[in-house]
């Protein structure tokens, strides 16, 4: 394996991969990404791919608006032919209660105001566009037609085709088990395979970037928790849109080629690296999807799996530098919708890896914000 590199990035999710793609596209050189086991084998492999820009907190929006807008260019930008398959078919939200729908009331002024194309629904109105959904457990809802979902392992493949590409050196089944530094400042990392010199390392490591952080001495304030997903039988089209309730704890697509995915939260999981699957959210996940949409009571179950959520506690991710070593920067924090960011990742965080000016405005997106009393408000929009 090589002994140097400019830039060394750990961890081959989307985010890392999107990260290298940019740094690459601002010309810089010598990139190496380095993953303990393959290219979309943690959250982003296991994730639900939906991307929708309508959120509670203005940054969600502004950095989904940029992330839909790039997956609709995606073949210009990575200059491939991979067809990811972006369905814009829109995301249905359902409001649980009132208090929720003077929520989304709220969300909707907010996303109009920053020319995000959402409306907010009577539940007949929801009705009409998911017919199969039973409205009588919504007070309200919310729809915005140009979000959407991918098919992640399309979206995998296109950015590591763009990343080889552009030379990007992807170094698979390769652990990084140490990172070096030299007077305050990252001066390259360990792996299973040997030690790679390099001034810049950017933890793009998902569930595990806490315990890079400790690799380089940096205290990162996120923690992992695992999320179940189900995918059913293949069955003719029913619902164009992602149907999703924060109150009513669901998220559910039909992805192009017949299938249902389903996922919801549960605030009970453990706080830890497993990645095993449970009897109880098969149970929850029935009981919730066939109390919305009776009409799937008979499909069947063909896998269900889990990832990890890395999660902070404004559920906001982190873009920064380590204070502990410069030259050391984080990308994670997503709590549950990093699949969607990854283009806003790749282009922010290349920005400020190089000390250009961010396109998006990210200086709240640091781990000072955890110090004191500076949090941002919490997004209330997430499962
Ligand atoms: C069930 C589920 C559903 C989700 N649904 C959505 C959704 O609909 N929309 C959305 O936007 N997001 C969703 N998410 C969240 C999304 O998947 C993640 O936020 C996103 O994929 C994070 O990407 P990442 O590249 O930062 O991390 P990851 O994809 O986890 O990548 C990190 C990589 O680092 C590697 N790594 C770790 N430690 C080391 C080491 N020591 N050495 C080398 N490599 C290492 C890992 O192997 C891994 O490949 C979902 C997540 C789950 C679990």
């Amino acid at each position: 394996m090589r002994k140097t590199a400019d830039v060394v990035i750990i961890g081959a999710g989307i985010s890392g991969l999107a990260i290298g793609v940019h740094l690459a596209k601002k010309g810089v050189k010598d990139i190496v990404i380095l993953e303990k086991t393959f290219p979309g084998n943690g959250a982003t492999g296991r994730c639900g791919a939906g991307i929708r820009m309508q959120w509670g907190v203005e940054l969600n929006c502004l950095l989904s608006k940029f992330s839909v807008e790039y997956f609709e260019n995606v073949n210009e930008i990575l200059k491939n032919d991979v067809d990811v398959e972006f369905w814009q078919g829109g995301y249905l939200i359902g409001a649980k209660d009132e208090l929720e729908a003077e929520q989304f009331r709220k969300n909707v002024t907010l996303q109009n105001s920053l020319g995000i194309e959402s409306s907010y629904l009577s539940p007949e109105e929801a009705k009409d566009m998911m017919p199969h959904l039973d409205v009588s457990h919504i007070k309200a809802a919310t729809f915005c037609g140009r979000d959407g979902h991918l098919n992640p392992f399309k979206t995998v493949e296109a950015f590591v085709k763009a990343a080889m590409d552009l030379g990007i050196d992807i170094e698979k089944n390769t652990i990084v088990t140490g990172i070096e530094k030299t007077g305050g400042r990252v001066s390259g990392v360990k792996t299973d395979k040997g030690d790679i010199k390099a001034p810049i390392v950017v933890n793009a490591a998902g569930g595990w970037s806490k315990q890079m952080a400790e690799l380089a001495g940096a205290d990162l304030p996120v923690y992992s928790r695992r999320h179940q997903i189900l995918v059913t039988e293949p069955v003719e089209p029913l619902q164009s849109a992602m149907f999703m309730g924060f109150g009513l704890n669901i998220y559910i697509q039909q992805v192009p080629h017949g299938p249902f995915i389903m996922g919801r939260g549960d605030a009970d999981e453990p706080t830890d690296l497993r990645m095993t699957s449970s009897w109880k959210f098969l149970n929850d996940m029935a009981e919730t999807v066939t109390t919305l949409m009776p009409r799937l009571a008979r499909l069947k179950v063909v896998r269900q799996w889990a990832g990890l959520y890395n999660m902070t506690s404004d559920a906001q991710p982190i873009y920064d530098e380590a204070p502990e070593a410069k030259g050391f920067y984080h990308a994670c924090g997503f709590s549950g919708h990093g699949f969607m960011l990854a283009p806003a990742t790749g282009q922010l965080m290349s920005e400020l890896i190089l000390g250009e000016t961010p396109s998006i405005d990210i200086s709240s997106l640091g781990i000072d914000r955890f110090k004191g009393d500076m949090l941002l408000p919490l997004e209330s929009s997430v499962v």
